[in-house]
């Protein structure tokens, strides 16, 4: 199972210190105008995002397919790299949206995903015409669904569409394991195992995931550890907390013995080198922050490589 890293514009630069780094970016998560040219380095694989859920989330109006699909292309700019492209979504997060107005957002969904199809065709086209530099550009189709039955219909209209790249989304709200797994198989059933999940952050979920033979997750979970202080270890998997910090909600995660002043895990990670580093304790500063990040995503992305063997 490859591992996307959901990538916002104050984040760690993860490809600098992952040959190999998938990366996730969504319109909403930088600004308007940022480039992919702004990397010093260009991640491994690419996936551009529709944005869709921040709309929905932010009950903001969504742009058009068209105007999703421009900025797609903007943010990739000149650069060749393997990338995918995900369709303009309308995730369904209320418990309080009516029946209609979730079927309303999986007929929007699909009918965004046929639009997608038509911008794509226009696109190879200039393409063929030599008026625009060929990059390698995989369209990837969003299944929404707020229960088995409206998933697999979903899915089976976009796989009608003829699309061949599937990911899933709106399966994070839902924490509870089985049913997620229950829905990632129902659209397996449709589409065959090779889908992706968006925003994954539990590890139990990841595991999960892994076992039903999801292509692809991504995750802001580094990031996200370190803002809360948290320091993850692979092989076996462990989690600290700094001691003396404040988590308000996140504190009741750590037991006390789980709550260190001091590291004495020698780490093998970029920003450890081998040694044991006090310097992923140190709070307050986003310098150690984005060390805690980059310690984080090694590790997490390390136990993922070993479920795979
Ligand atoms: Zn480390």
């Amino acid at each position: 199972m490859d591992f996307y890293i959901s990538w916002s514009h104050s984040d760690p630069i993860y490809q600098l210190y992952d040959r190999q780094c998938s990366m996730l970016i969504s319109p909403t998560s930088i600004t308007s105008v940022w480039q992919i040219t702004r990397f010093p380095k260009m991640p491994y694989q690419l996936m551009i995002d529709s944005g869709g859920y921040s709309y929905v989330a932010n009950q903001q109006p969504p742009p058009t397919p068209r105007q999703v699909f421009q900025r797609q292309i903007e943010i990739l700019a000149k650069c060749d790299l393997p990338t995918t492209i995900c369709t303009l979504d309308v995730p369904i997060l209320g418990r309080t949206t009516t029946i209609i107005e979730r079927s309303k957002a999986i007929d929007k969904t699909i009918a965004n995903a046929w639009e997608l199809k038509l911008l794509m065709a226009e696109y190879s086209k200039k393409k063929e015409l030599g008026k625009q530099k060929i990059y390698s550009i995989k369209p990837m189709a969003i299944v929404q669904g707020y229960d088995i039955i409206s998933l697999k219909y979903c899915a089976r209209r976009l796989k009608e569409l003829g699309y061949t790249h599937f990911g899933i989304g709106s399966l994070a709200h839902l924490y509870v394991p089985n049913e997620i797994r229950k829905r990632v198989e129902a659209v397996q059933s449709i589409v065959g195992s090779h889908v992706h999940i968006f925003g994954v952050s539990g590890i139990e979920t990841m595991k999960l995931l892994s076992e039903v033979g999801v292509t692809s997750v991504d995750s802001t979970r580094p990031i996200k550890a370190a803002i809360y202080n948290e320091i993850l270890y692979s092989e076996p998997y462990q989690r600290f907390g700094i001691a003396g910090s404040k988590f308000s909600q996140a504190s009741s995660k750590f037991s006390q013995a789980k709550m260190v002043k001091e590291l004495t895990i020698a780490c093998p990670c970029p920003v450890c080198e081998g040694k044991v580093n006090n310097d992923l304790l140190k709070l307050g500063t986003r310098k150690h922050l984005l060390l805690r990040a980059i310690h984080n995503y090694y590790h997490l992305k390390k136990m993922i490589s070993l479920w795979v063997e």
